[in-house]
Formats: C-alpha cells, sequence, structure tokens
C-alpha cells in the first residue's frame, strides 16, 4: 500500500490532499518568500489519528512539516523536498476552562483568536496577542515561541504555557499537560518543544495560562524626541506605574508614512514626527486612576522635552483605532513590496545607540537605503527593515548577506539575539550558524539527535541540511 493510501486509511479520504490547486494555500508561506513541494498534506482530526500519520510517516522514512495557520515569518511551516505536510487545524477543541486554577487546555489548532475569546468566557484573559491571531494556531505560536505586544508585563508562549501533549517522531505521545505551577521533578521537557519549529515533535495540546481580565485600561499615543527619549519614558513609565505597563511600542515615521500611504482608512493619530509610541496601561480594579498616573509619568518629560506631543485614547473605539495602526504595519509593508527583515532583540538600554549607529554604517554601504524601524522596545524588540529609497526592491535583496552581516554584527556586540520572536526557519539558518557558539550548536544538534535521530522532522529547518 502506498503512503498516500496508508495516510487516508487512518484520516479518511476527504483528510488527504494532493489536487494541485487545493495544496498552493498549504506551500506558499505568508510572505511569499518561500514555495514547497509536498506529496501530501495529511489532516488528522484527533491526537491518536496524528500519532498514527507520524508512525506510518516514520516507517515509510517520509519527512514530515507540521503546520498551522502557515502564518510564520521565516518558511518554517513550508516543505523542502516533497515532505508530507501535517496540518493540525483540525484538532480545534477547547478542551476545558479551569478558571479558579487560571488554566485551560486547548488543541493545537485552536487559532490564537478563539483561545482569546474561550478565556474572555470565563472572565479571563489569555494575553498573547499578534496582528495575525485570527489565523494564527496555539500550536504553532508555541513552536515559534511568539511574544507579541504585551511580553513586557505577561511573557512569551514560553511563560504562558504549563503542559503540552506531543507526538513524538516514531509516533509515541508524550502526556504532559500538567496544569502546575510548581513541579521541581526534573528536566523541564515542555520548554524544549516550545519554540523548537515543530524539529523535535509535533505539539497536540496544551495548558495555557489564564490571568484576571484588566477592568481599566489606557491607550495613549505618544511622540517623542529620539528614541533614547523613548527608553527615558519606558523607565519613567515603570517607575509610576509599575506593572501596569502592558505595551510599549515604537514606532519611525517611516513605516507610519506607509500605512498613511497604503491603507488610507487607518487613522493615525498625531501628524507625521520621526518617532512615535504606543502605550498601554493596564489594571484589574475599575477605579484605578491611570490617566492621573500616566499624566504625573509624563509632566517632567514634556517639560524638559523628552515626548513632544500626546494624545489619550478617550474610550476603547479611539484606544482600537490607536492599536490598529500598529498592528496594521506588516500589512502596509506588505504592499510596499520586499524588504530585508529583522527581528532583533537586545537589552532596553542598548536600543538608542544600536539604531544610531546601524543607521551610520548601512547608509554609509548603501546611500540609496530605506530604514523600516518599528517594534516591541519594552522588550528590546525591534523590527528593523531595509528597502531601498527608489529603485527595483529586488535586485535589492541580492545585498541580504552584506546587511544582514552589518544589523547582526551590531545585535551581537550589544549581547543581543538575531531572532527575537520569529525564529529560524529557513531564513536565517546562516545566521544561527554564525553566531551560536559551537558549544551551543553542539548541544542543540545533540538534543535534536536524541529526538529524532532519522531527521524527519521539519528537516532542512533550524540547522539546514
Ligand atoms: C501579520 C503578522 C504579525 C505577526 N506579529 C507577531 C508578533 O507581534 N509577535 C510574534 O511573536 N510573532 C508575530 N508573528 C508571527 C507569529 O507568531 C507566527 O506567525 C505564529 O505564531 C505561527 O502560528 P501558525 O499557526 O501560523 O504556525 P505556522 O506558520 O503554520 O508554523 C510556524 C512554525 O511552527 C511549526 N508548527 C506549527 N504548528 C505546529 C505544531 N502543532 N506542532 C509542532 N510544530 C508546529 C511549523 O512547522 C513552523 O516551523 C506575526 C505574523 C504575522 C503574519
Amino acid at each position: 500500500m502506498s503512503l498516500i493510501d496508508r495516510l487516508a486509511a487512518i484520516v479518511g479520504r476527504d483528510n488527504i490532499i494532493t489536487e494541485p490547486a487545493a495544496l498552493e494555500p498549504y506551500l506558499v508561506d505568508w510572505r511569499r518568500r518561500y514555495r514547497g513541494t509536498a506529496q501530501c498534506v495529511v489532516r488528522p482530526g484527533n491526537t491518536a489519528e496524528v500519532a498514527a500519520v507520524v508512525a506510518a510517516c516514520a516507517e515509510a522514512g517520509a519527512g514530515i512539516v507540521p503546520q498551522g495557520g502557515n502564518t510564520g515569518l521565516v518558511g518554517g511551516g513550508i516543505s523542502k523536498n516533497d515532505e508530507v505536510i501535517v496540518s493540525l487545524t483540525r484538532l480545534n477543541r477547547i478542551r476545558s476552562v479551569d478558571a479558579d486554577n487560571n488554566t485551560m487546555v486547548v488543541e493545537a489548532g485552536v487559532i490564537l483568536q478563539h483561545a482569546q475569546e474561550a478565556a474572555a468566557q470565563v472572565n479571563r484573559l489569555f494575553p498573547l496577542s499578534l496582528a495575525a491571531e485570527g489565523s494564527a494556531t496555539i500550536g504553532g505560536n508555541i513552536s515559534t515561541n511568539a511574544g507579541g505586544v504585551q511580553v513586557l508585563h505577561y511573557g512569551n508562549m514560553r511563560e504562558l504555557v504549563l503542559g503540552l501533549e506531543v507526538v513524538l517522531p516514531d509516533g509515541r505521545i508524550w502526556h504532559g499537560l500538567r496544569a502546575l505551577r510548581k513541579d521541581n521533578t526534573g528536566y523541564d521537557l515542555k520548554q524544549l518543544f516550545i519554540g523548537a519549529e515543530g524539529t523535535l515533535g509535533l505539539v497536540t495540546a496544551a495548558v495555557l495560562k489564564l490571568f484576571p481580565r484588566p477592568q481599566a485600561q489606557l491607550t495613549a499615543w505618544l511622540a517623542v524626541r529620539s528614541p533614547a527619549a523613548a527608553v527615558t519614558v519606558l523607565s519613567r513609565l515603570r517607575e509610576t506605574c509599575g506593572e501596569r505597563v502592558t505595551a510599549f511600542e515604537l514606532m519611525a515615521q517611516t513605516p507610519l508614512s506607509m500605512v498613511r500611504q497604503h491603507l488610507p482608512q487607518v487613522f493615525i493619530p498625531l501628524v507625521p514626527q520621526p518617532w512615535q509610541v504606543l502605550v498601554e496601561l493596564s489594571d484589574t480594579w475599575r477605579g484605578a486612576p491611570l490617566a492621573d498616573m500616566l499624566n504625573e509619568a509624563l509632566q517632567p518629560l514634556l517639560e524638559r522635552g523628552d515626548v513632544t506631543d500626546a494624545v489619550l485614547a478617550s474610550n476603547e473605539m479611539q484606544a482600537k483605532a490607536m492599536w490598529r495602526v500598529r498592528e496594521s504595519i506588516p500589512e502596509a509593508q506588505k504592499v510596499e513590496g520586499y524588504s530585508i527583515k529583522h527581528d532583533i532583540a537586545m537589552p532596553v538600554s542598548a536600543i538608542p545607540a544600536f539604531i544610531e549607529r546601524a543607521a551610520v554604517e548601512l547608509e554609509r554601504a548603501f546611500p540609496n537605503i530605506r530604514i523600516v524601524c518599528f517594534g516591541h522596545v519594552g522588550d528590546g524588540n525591534l523590527h528593523y527593515n531595509l528597502s531601498p529609497q527608489a529603485g527595483d526592491d529586488r535586485d535589492f535583496l541580492a545585498n541580504t548577506a552584506t546587511v544582514n552581516r552589518i544589523v547582526h554584527d551590531l545585535v551581537h556586540y550589544v549581547g543581543g539575539s538575531i531572532s527575537a520572536e520569529h525564529g529560524i526557519g529557513q531564513l536565517k539558518i546562516s545566521e544561527l550558524a554564525h553566531y551560536k557558539s559551537e558549544l551551543e550548536l553542539v548541544l542543540m544538534r545533540g538534543i535534536k539527535q536524541t529526538f529524532d535521530s532519522g531527521n524527519l522532522l521539519n528537516p532542512g529547518k533550524l540547522f539546514g541540511e
């Protein structure tokens, strides 16, 4: 019996896709930079079926690429060489919600937005939030250790997962769905699968942490003198408002101009200014005087010119409109064309010097360059994307290696990371090899060998061939 017939016997013929037009959406990534080939897409409906599918592929020696919502930004979910794509999207049940334990058990194919809604139904918050939340799945969020806009308060996915259920490369199931905040019984295995980009196992379900829902929230849009002023504002806000600072997003004018040009229906609160910040404060007490706190924090900064303008959202609609601007940046950039993208992390205090130095070095090497800089500055995470001012952006992509070396050398110099939240996938394999120490690479390869000695899971990702 052929592998496809065996898989059809497990999941039913209707859940095997081989026809080219139907395969297409699974073969191309969100940014349309990668196109793969695949024997088929298989869509199991529960954990037992995932295990049987994986066992059948292992027996046939067929490579497997796990895929969720296919919103990944580094080509991690795109097959390279006729592998079997295992789509987890039919595993879409919320298995249980425990409001008293502040946890819920969800399957890997649950769309992030549906997980947020399930938490809200019991008056709890699942805080992971990102612009792709209408299509990205919990399994994909876990496998890329997604961050998003509230990491500075709630942490990234690594901190939001208490337990996992995982199908291993030989088809065995690891039942690790523990809903515990304390469990000191040796190695924390779940952490190995979080951020593993589907190279160690297929996540089928997870125990997620929930939080009280904020009852008071204030969103503000600030213009700041410089990135250094933005860091000062963040420090001051934290001193005054403490843990109530739940988001702090920095945007240069260039990405905002792209939003203005390509998405004119999106309203940008202030007139163009070199650097702008979106701030969110939250509290579980409805009566929390957030506006007073913000005003107290900003007053000295306005007086000395670190903050040059500010507007506070006076209702939820205005707050949403401000968030819409920030969330529209990736979409506007996509319309604008190709760029060389960097998703980098560094100590918050190193950001101003990095931005200044990187601009000098890049403009020296490429006088025609356009820098698109924005990001989750509260987490020390910048999206730092480069394209030409004019001319063919595809030609500019030929400079990727040189541009990456300039940017990533500086990131490395300040003790940063070449991938803050998108992962390695296919996009950053050579950069990982360049910047990780030999010892780290040896340890990582050892882990891969322990779980997947046949290199069947997501081959060609993370380490290359
Ligand atoms: C517009 C936009 C905005 C974004 N903003 C942010 C942001 O602010 N912060 C942030 O952190 N990220 C952001 N991202 C990236 C986002 O985190 C990822 O796209 C998302 O988490 C991936 O989920 P997915 O279900 O689409 O996974 P996919 O794209 O399908 O897969 C991603 C990776 O995970 C693996 N995988 C998927 N499911 C499983 C599974 N069940 N088991 C094992 N491996 C699996 C795949 O093989 C692949 O390597 C953004 C993406 C977009 C398109």
